[in-house]
């Protein structure tokens, strides 16, 4: 029951001053709000005002939150109209120090924190959400929250940044969202000594007793809000990210978008700046700097791909070298190589400095998924120059200062021939006298579309190939002026359109895999989606009269017919008088 002030209080039904003065009398609101009336059109122009008045990324930052927490679908309409200004203060980089900050910018909950000691009662956790129609779940355990580290319950950040985008770049409904952190404890000595931290103060737990907890959390959810629940994974570190991924890949609605979401935005990327090299992706050598959830991710799709494309498997994997923090993956490495990376060990001598290497093995692709900012030095570049015509080079790193390198350094070291994306956004590059404007490997591309064709054909799994799929679609819609100015996505302002398109294909391979639960099938399922989509536009809350059809002429009896009628049938004999 919604009453008066609810309206105003409820950041889901708050229109602030675009109330009608209708709507505000038979609400009971009238004279909680000033006198004036504006449109959503003007009170956009004016949060839009408002968030630029504050030159601090983080108190930009602070300013949409609250917005967020005041009126829901105005937040949403901001975001969607300009997604390449407000993502990266929602997002990457932003997001990142207002996670590091989480204790000074918390106001208010968002989200569910479940913690280690919750076990055994996870699902009466879960049952204090106040929603029960809960289609997608992103959840962290904070460990590793971008580049940044372990931020333990300050990652709670991540998943609320990451559903904001689930509506405002797929417009999937925000409240059939959860964001949640499971608090295990953390190892960053600094936040345990942090008056201000707020989760639990004390180590990570680890083993046994953290796989039991997880698994109860999974198990958990699906019983409270349904087994075609999304379940994302977000942030976790590497030695359980993979791992946790292949347990549940094939027993729940999950996956995991630092190691597919990544592959799928940069293989998006790979086959738009092959469109310029003019060569197959099989035709390319690929060297990663960093072996971890991404370039693994990465690597495991482009195998796919070109299996998928008649590749044998050991050929495809001979194109791929991945270099971690203890040098290039050999099988004759000292130390072997971690347990998730193990089919990528080449059969070469162990090699630990990354110049060599792209000396040596002369890749036409570089991929900086290490977190080491700066690592593509100018030797390293120049060599990608002498290695290939059209070197192409990622800087996946995040945040801005952890990137591989810059997208100006990368152009001045490669004579301007690099075709170049990063993780996080670089301004435009100045090089020869013209102007480039360089892409962002964003995952947003991919991740809000996946979820919304998951959600809508209700797929009970999210198998691998979903990814392939998305990153092709992403791919097409990449324009040659996009490719002209060396960009390799299409511009993040048009990230509905492809959302919807992304969705539709995933919704088709579901019911294609057999894995979609939504039946009947819709005829027109781009028509289905759509009509399902979160409205940005604020509806009226006065009452729809509907109007009753004229009623037919009807010849009516009178009172005397009818009653001889019944005695009539009756057999009765009374002597009534009328
Ligand atoms: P991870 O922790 O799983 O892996 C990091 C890897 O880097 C490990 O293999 C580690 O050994 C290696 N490494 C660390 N220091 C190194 C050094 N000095 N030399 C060589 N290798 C080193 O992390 P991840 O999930 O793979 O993410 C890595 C980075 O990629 C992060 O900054 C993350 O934000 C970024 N990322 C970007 C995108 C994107 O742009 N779309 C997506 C996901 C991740």
């Amino acid at each position: 029951m919604v009453r008066g002030l609810d309206y105003i209080r409820d950041p889901r039904l708050n229109k602030g001053l675009a109330f009608t003065m209708e709507e505000r009398q038979a609400l009971g609101i009238q004279g909680l709000l000033a006198a004036d009336y504006r449109t959503q059109k003007e009170q956009l122009d004016f949060v839009r005002l408002s968030v630029e008045r504050y030159k601090d990324p983080l108190n930009k930052y602070i300013y949409l939150v609250e917005l967020q927490e005041r009126n829901e679908r105005l937040f949403y309409l901001l975001l969607s109209t300009d997604v390449e200004r407000y993502l990266p203060i929602i997002y990457t980089p932003t997001v990142g120090l207002a996670c590091q900050r989480f204790g000074l910018t918390y106001r208010r909950p968002r989200g569910l924190f479940v913690t280690i000691y919750d076990k055994g009662h996870v699902y009466e956790i879960l049952r204090n959400w106040p929603v029960q129609d809960i289609r997608a779940i992103v959840f962290t355990d904070g460990e590793r929250i971008l580049g940044l580290g372990d931020l333990g319950a300050y990652g709670m950040g991540i998943p609320v940044g990451k559903l904001a985008l689930y509506t405002a770049l797929a417009h999937i409904q925000p409240h059939q969202c959860l964001p949640i952190t499971l608090d295990c404890g953390t190892d960053n000595q600094t936040l345990l000594e942090d008056p201000l931290y707020l989760g639990l103060r004390q180590k990570r737990v680890r083993g046994k007793e953290y796989d039991d907890f997880i698994d109860e959390f999974m198990a958990a959810c699906i019983k409270r809000f349904g087994p075609n629940t999304l379940l994302q994974f977000e942030d976790f570190a590497l030695v359980n990210a993979t791992r946790l991924l292949n347990k549940y890949i094939d027993i729940y609605c999950t996956f995991n978008d630092d190691i597919q979401g990544t592959a799928s935005v940069a293989v998006a990327g790979l086959f738009a700046a092959n469109r310029i090299t003019k060569k197959k992706i099989r035709e390319n050598v690929f060297m990663f700097l960093g072996a971890g959830s991404a370039a693994t991710g990465i690597s495991h799709l482009l195998v796919m791909h070109m299996v998928d494309q008649g590749v044998k498997k050991e050929d495809a994997l001979k194109r791929i070298y991945l270099f971690d923090v203890n040098g290039l993956l050999t099988n004759k490495r000292q130390g072997g190589v971690p347990d998730h990376a193990k089919e990528y060990a080449q059969d070469v001598e162990p090699e630990k400095n990354f110049e060599k290497c792209v000396a040596t093995y002369k890749p036409t692709c570089l991929i900086g998924v290490s977190t080491v900012g700066g690592a593509f030095n100018e030797t390293i570049l120049k060599q990608m120059a002498q290695n290939t015509e059209r070197p192409i080079i990622f800087a996946l790193s995040n945040p801005t200062s952890n990137a591989e390198c810059t997208a100006q350094a990368a152009y001045d070291h490669t004579r301007g021939k690099c075709i170049f994306a990063s993780g996080s956004p670089f301004p435009p590059v100045k090089y020869d006298g013209k102007e480039y404007r360089t892409g962002q490997g964003n995952n947003a591309y991919i991740f809000p579309g996946v979820a919304l064709g998951v959600i809508e054909s209700r797929s009970i799994r999210i198998p691998d190939m979903m990814f392939l799929v998305a990153a092709r679609k992403l791919a097409d819609f990449v324009s040659e002026s996009d490719l002209n100015v060396g960009r390799i996505y299409p511009p993040l302002n048009d990230t509905m359109k492809f959302s919807l398109t992304i969705a539709v294909e995933i919704a088709n391979y579901a019911y294609d895999q057999g894995i979609a639960t939504m039946y009947p099938k819709p005829k027109d399922i781009k028509s289905y989606i759509q009509s399902r989509l979160y409205k940005l536009e604020y509806h009226s809350y006065l009452p729809k009269f509907y109007k009753y059809p004229k009623p037919p002429d009807v010849k009516i009896k009178s009172v005397e017919e009818v009653y001889k009628g019944i005695m009539l049938v009756l057999n009765l004999n009374w002597n009534i008088e009328f």
